[in-house]
């Protein structure tokens, strides 16, 4: 049975992110509505009175890794009774959404359960336990949209308070055959022009340069604004004209089928988009597409990329992949690769395929060998890896506008971002942190890039 919890003025919050940026966005989102409750973060689960672990539901071993995660934190809240101090211990995110009762059931000392579209009732729950003790579940997907009761005092999330994420979507209806976020995160849904512009205005006041709007399926935004719905591409010009010191405006994650022409256009004519997109193709191979449920062809992904970098020419391409997807034979593979060849990417994200309960393709024959997985993996990595390599030799040379977020590791140095989400190094004066600066790009870093403050120019803004 958990302690009984004593009013105290101030409160440690330890927050454990594991998994997407939505997951980086929930958790600001949690730390801002347990604020008025007095608790404010510590860097360590130690000094916490309440250690929350927002979990990721997407690839394999997910619940075994919270299971064991939760023994440590059991080891700390143990510790802490025998100092006398009383420790609350919550689950959230997607594995708490999908094994909610399960959890509790092999962790019974843990105090909260909650997924994704419940945390605005946080300090409802932590009330109940305060009044009745025992543990507290809601992993419901409520009537209410969390979006209408957070708190106004959205905090940024990183790199001194310059970058920000906002959630302008959440949940799919896509139902690809490998993935649990239809069934973790819901239905699709997109939150109102007004209260995202609201929320990006606050950003922006508090020093935020550049935004990243997140959503599972972030371009299929159709948001209700005035008397109809706005696009992605409608929203982002609302951001541009209404927020002049917004600088940077980036999006994550897109699907092929809902990039649109105007969206495309809008690359070329909206001045605040970074020519930088990530769009997941997943594979190359128009049988393994159909088996994914993609809904779409590889030419048709190439169509996309061609009209892209005919809108925006200097646009860097990312992606997502998956290897051994159920069926997917040699040649499949073959065409996936085929596919990395002809699109040139400046990074990607590729994945050995993980069997997911509950989804299509998990209980499908032909399932494909796990050495045969992870041979594929290190071949499409290889070639990845030389992409890489190679769009970052390219920038060698150039001058980049990079936003200077903070101070760097050694004496004097300054780290950055680039347009292409690149970290910078390059010495100068604290005073230029939060401007946009010109960078004379000179060495390229296994994940990085180094370089001079450009003499051709001063500042930008
Ligand atoms: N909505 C995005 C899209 O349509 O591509 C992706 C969302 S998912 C959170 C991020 C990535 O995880 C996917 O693009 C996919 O490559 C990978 N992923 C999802 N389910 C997976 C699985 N069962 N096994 C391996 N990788 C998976
Ligand atoms: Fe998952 Fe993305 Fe497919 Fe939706 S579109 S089911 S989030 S992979």
């Amino acid at each position: 049975m958990p302690e009984q919890l004593t009013p105290s003025p101030a409160r440690g919050l330890h927050i454990i992110t594991w998994g997407c940026q939505m997951n980086v966005y929930d958790s600001a989102r949690m730390a801002d509505v347990l604020r008025p409750l007095g608790y404010s973060p510590v860097d360590s689960p130690d000094h916490a009175d309440m250690i929350i672990l927002n979990t990721c539901h997407i690839r394999e071993r997910a619940a075994e890794k919270v299971f064991s995660e939760l023994g440590r934190l059991r080891q700390i809240r143990e510790a802490r009774k025998l100092e006398g101090k009383q420790t609350l211990i919550a689950v959230a995110g997607c594995v708490a959404q999908a094994e909610g009762k399960e959890l509790l059931a092999r962790a019974p000392y843990v105090d909260l359960v909650l997924g994704p579209q419940t945390y605005h009732r946080l300090p409802e729950m932590v009330a109940r336990i305060a009044r009745a003790g025992g543990s507290v579940i809601d992993t419901d997907f409520p009537v209410e949209s969390k979006f209408d009761l957070l708190p106004e005092d959205a905090a940024p999330q990183n790199e001194g308070n310059l970058t920000a994420f906002l959630t302008i979507q959440e949940g799919c209806d896509k139902f690809c055959s490998f993935c649990v976020v239809p069934y973790t995160r819901g239905a699709e849904t997109s939150r109102p022009v007004a209260s995202i512009l609201a929320e990006a205005e606050r950003l922006v006041a508090s020093g935020v340069k550049e935004i990243t709007l997140l959503g599972q399926n972030v371009n299929a935004f159709h948001g209700e604004w005035q008397d109809g719905i706005a696009s992605l591409p409608e929203l982002a010009s609302l951001l541009h004209e209404r927020i002049p010191a917004l600088k940077r405006l980036r999006y994550v994650t897109s699907h092929p089928r809902d990039m649109e022409q105007a969206l495309i256009n809008a690359h070329r004519d909206n001045p605040i988009f970074m020519p930088y997109l990530h769009l997941p193709v997943q594979s190359g191979s128009d049988k393994v597409l159909k088996a994914m449920n993609r809904s779409h062809t590889a030419d048709e992904y190439r169509d996309i990329i061609r009209k892209l970098r005919a809108a925006r020419p200097d646009i860097a391409l990312t992606s997502d992949f998956i290897v051994g997807h159920p069926g997917e034979t040699d040649e499949d593979f073959e065409a996936t690769m085929q596919l990395v060849r002809d699109v040139r990417f400046a990074s990607a994200y590729s994945f050995k395929y993980s069997q997911r309960p509950g989804t299509p393709a998990a209980g499908q024959p032909f399932q494909v060998a796990e050495d045969v997985k992870e041979k594929r993996l290190a071949a499409l990595q290889a070639l990845l890896r030389e992409q890489q390599d190679a769009f970052n030799a390219s920038l060698i040379g150039t001058v980049q506008d990079i936003l200077v977020t903070g101070i760097g590791r050694k004496p004097g140095q300054l780290n950055g971002r680039s347009p292409y989400l690149q970290p910078v190094h390059f010495e100068g004066d604290p005073a230029l942190i939060g401007q946009i600066v010109k960078v004379h790009i000179t060495t390229p870093f296994t994940n990085s890039l180094g370089g001079h403050l450009s003499k051709q120019e001063g500042t930008t803004i």
